[in-house]
């Protein structure tokens, strides 16, 4: 079966493809007490471990004068969480999110919550992406609006209790790119933090950089959290009350693997801030299984997580279908650092489709610099160039899909679409919602007066930003392989 998931992550270590259970190889802590002599490991029959310590009269491994010590051994855990953080695979980690992570797994919950008594029962919320909406929109043949009214009321039939829009939490990533890029042009950031800025809303491209390039790229990437962790930390504090379950829809399932890193993991609430997250193919999947056209479903009213920002449609924003971090930045920047309106942003193409710049000059004098690097090529082009420290770029938009999460590994196909021609739809179709900017959006001020305790506060910092590190390759020394 081809990987789902994005090129670049694939070639982060395409060239040890296993199975978990064949031959996975996870760096052990090895507990060292002075002296301990040789130890034998024994297995019963029932599978359990026990360490039989065979001590030598200088303490040393010995064993004419055995103690004949047993002592109980926990088995070792492969979580999810190991699999990210270790080098050794990418494709172990595949196999036990799409059993951690699936449309099953959201069906189950949503099963127990039929049958719980009312106290047990879980409070389900589910947060769709533009971009998902827009696949299925086009799938469907439906305009955008009727499509999220009509996937809010398929969840709400199948038992979610609120349907959200992750455009609604994109407009805070927006805005912290925004202030983050600033105060790290104006030197004001932590100094280790340097320009230029590359974005952080693709997953993919973070665990291809934490993975392959580590120490030399990472300062690089914006601490911002995307779209779909600022609605994870925004659901489960807002209905923190209550046992919440929360799902996404993304494009790809590369964002399975950034709801699993223990970064989201909230210690606040003890609980992860996106518990599952399905693909677009997933959700058309369970229409299939439920029976049910989405084109035939009567459409429901949108919800809100905010009094003052009455739904009535969905919004989206400028800068193409990747969340449009470039133009907003770009556009903040040369407000507020140079003073400057812009009212169009004009790309140019380089290379390729997939690598555009963006410059602000002012007297022949290049005052920003900015660039979109789309999919593995550019992204490989690029990080050289960093590491050579010929990188002219202020600021990076960096997604590893080529085309971006338009095209994400994710999406749906349609019968006899060649591919070219349905991206485009879900392009026009992505584009045919209202756009609006982050600062103006209904609610976004409410919300980071009253939830986040005011801009730039810590609250707000811990809430919406998160920190990256290097993956070291195990070295063999270290690993145990079983
Ligand atoms: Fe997912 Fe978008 Fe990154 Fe593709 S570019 S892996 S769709 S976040």
């Amino acid at each position: 079966m081809a990987s789902p998931f994005s090129g670049a992550l694939q070639l982060t270590d395409l060239d040890d493809f296993i199975a978990p259970s064949q031959d996975c190889i996870k760096p052990m802590k090895v507990d060292k007490r002075s002296g301990s002599g040789v130890a034998k490991i024994h297995i019963e029959d029932d599978g359990s471990y026990f360490q039989v310590s065979q001590r030598g009269p200088w303490g040393t491994g010995f064993s004419c004068f055995q103690d004949g010590g047993m002592k109980k051994l926990e088995k070792a855990k492969i979580s999810l969480d190991d699999c990210l953080a270790c080098s050794g695979c990418v494709t172990s980690a595949e196999t036990v999110l799409i059993t951690q992570q699936s449309h099953e797994e959201l069906r189950k919950v949503l099963g127990a919550n039929k049958t719980a008594a009312p106290d047990q029962q879980k409070l389900v919320v589910i947060s769709v992406s533009p971009q998902s909406r827009a696949s299925l929109a086009v799938r469907f043949q439906l305009n955008p609006t009727d499509t999220a009214r009509k996937l809010t009321a398929f969840f709400k039939k199948i038992g979610a209790h609120y349907v959200f829009d992750t455009a609604f939490s994109r407009n805070f990533s927006l805005l912290e790119s925004q202030r983050e890029f600033v105060q790290r042009f104006r030197g004001q950031a932590d100094p280790k933090q340097a320009l230029p800025v590359l974005t952080s809303a693709c997953p993919g491209w973070i665990c291809y950089a934490e993975k392959t390039h580590g120490s030399t790229v990472l300062p690089h990437i914006s601490t911002a959290r995307s779209p779909q962790q600022v609605m994870g930390s925004l659901v489960k504090d807002f209905f923190a009350q209550q046992q919440v379950y929360h799902a996404t829809v993304m494009p790809c399932y590369d964002k399975k693997l950034e709801a699993s890193r223990p970064d989201f993991f909230s210690q606040e609430h003890q609980t992860r801030d996106v518990d599952c997250v399905i693909t677009t193919g997933e959700v058309f999947k369970l229409l299939e299984e439920e029976g049910v056209s989405l084109s035939e479903l009567e459409p429901a009213p949108l919800d809100s997580l905010c009094s003052s920002a009455s739904a009535q449609e969905p919004t989206s924003h400028r800068g193409g279908g990747s969340g449009g971090y470039l133009e907003h930045v770009f556009r903040h920047a040369a407000q507020e650092l140079f003073g400057i309106h812009v009212t169009e942003v004009t790309y140019r193409p380089l290379r390729n489709k997939d690598l555009q710049e963006v410059i602000l000059e002012r007297d022949g004098q290049v005052l920003l610099h900015f660039a979109a690097a789309y999919g593995f090529r550019n992204i490989q082009n690029l990080v050289q160039k960093l590491k050579r420290g010929r990188c002219p770029y202020h600021f990076v938009e960096v997604m590893a899909c080529p085309a971006g999460c338009l095209n994400g590994g994710g999406q749906l196909k349609v019968p006899d679409m060649p591919g070219k021609e349905l991206l485009q739809q879900v392009e026009r179709l992505y584009g045919l919602v209202r756009t609006e900017a982050p600062e103006d959006a209904p609610g976004v001020q409410e919300l980071y007066e009253h939830w986040l305790q005011g801009a730039g506060s810590e609250r707000a910092g811990r809430l919406l930003h998160t920190s990256y590190r290097a993956v070291e390759k195990a070295g063999s020394g270290l690993s145990i392989r079983w």
